[in-house]
């Protein structure tokens, strides 16, 4: 076991425990992955942005906004998941099927994307995925 001084590329440092043995240049090699990414934080915040891209401005307090835009991006982080399931874990689906819930999940995404209100968000955090399941189906209507 020993600590290490990471400098990531976004800047930031951290100090990372890394175990095992370094026999063969083992937590030296993790070491140099861990220098050749952003921190945690920062990956985080990439995804967090990459999943909003295109989002709706939020209507509502600094701080409702900030919770709503955190919740959404999470759910849609969530359905990118199960999309990129859909083709590795139901090889032997229909196509027909597999194009029906690859396209009910994106028009979920959408949905959430255009959604223009933190409080409508933050209502539906226990059920965001069904509620704008529900918006995505009344608008193809
Ligand atoms: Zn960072």
């Amino acid at each position: 076991m020993a600590q290490y001084n990471i400098h990531h590329t976004c800047g930031h440092e951290e100090t990372v425990q890394i175990y095992g043995t370094n026999v063969h240049g083992e937590r030296t090699s993790k070491a140099e992955w861990l220098e050749s990414k952003p921190c945690r934080d920062c990956e985080r915040k990439a995804m967090r942005d990459e999943n909003l891209a295109g989002a709706a401005e939020l209507e509502g307090s600094e701080k409702q906004v900030s919770w709503a835009n955190d919740l959404r991006a999470k759910a849609i982080g969530d359905i990118k998941a199960k999309l990129a399931k859909i083709d590795t874990q139901y090889i032997a689906a229909p196509q027909d099927w597999k194009d029906a819930q690859r396209a009910a999940c994106e028009s979920i995404i959408t949905a959430m994307l255009a959604e223009a209100s933190a409080k409508t968000i933050i209502d539906h955090r226990l059920d965001l995925v069904s509620h704008y399941g529900a918006v995505a189906q009344q608008a193809a209507q």
